[in-house]
């Protein structure tokens, strides 16, 4: 599945698109990363922390994680899902995509009040409101 996606340049830095249409359910990518405990991820603190439960996040800061170049967006066409044994992150197209879009995920209310609304959030979805 990593095959059909590649890492560009975007409006706000890099971001991950897709090579082929994609069906709205399908699995795009698993957020892969190191599995560390909660108090770990507060020592290390960054951007690319994923919480699987309240004692365990995945670091995914490596670029082996392709993952990790998803944007948010305040209307994502893809959404992260854990498993149900709390061990993987997997994300899911939410709507049909089409060849070329890039690939975004709503990064949630925690991540997005303390990292991304102080500076403004930039995803195209804001940037329309903006100009319209
Ligand atoms: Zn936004």
């Amino acid at each position: 599945m990593k095959n059909n996606l590649i890492v560009k340049k975007s409006n706000s830095g890099f971001g991950l698109y897709s090579l082929a249409a994609l069906k709205k359910g399908d699995l795009v990518i698993e957020y892969v990363g190191e599995k560390i405990t909660e108090a770990e991820a507060n020592r290390r603190g960054g951007k690319y922390l994923f919480e699987l439960n309240h004692s365990w996040s995945i670091d995914g800061k490596s670029r082996d994680n392709l993952a990790r170049y998803l944007n948010h967006s305040c209307k994502p066409n893809c959404y992260p899902e854990i498993d149900d044994d709390e061990e993987h992150i997997y994300i899911y197209a939410k709507k049909n995509i089409e060849l070329g879009e890039e690939l975004t995920y709503h990064y949630g209310k925690m991540y997005f009040d303390e990292l991304i609304k102080k500076s403004g959030c930039r995803c195209q979805a804001c940037q329309k409101e903006k100009s319209g």
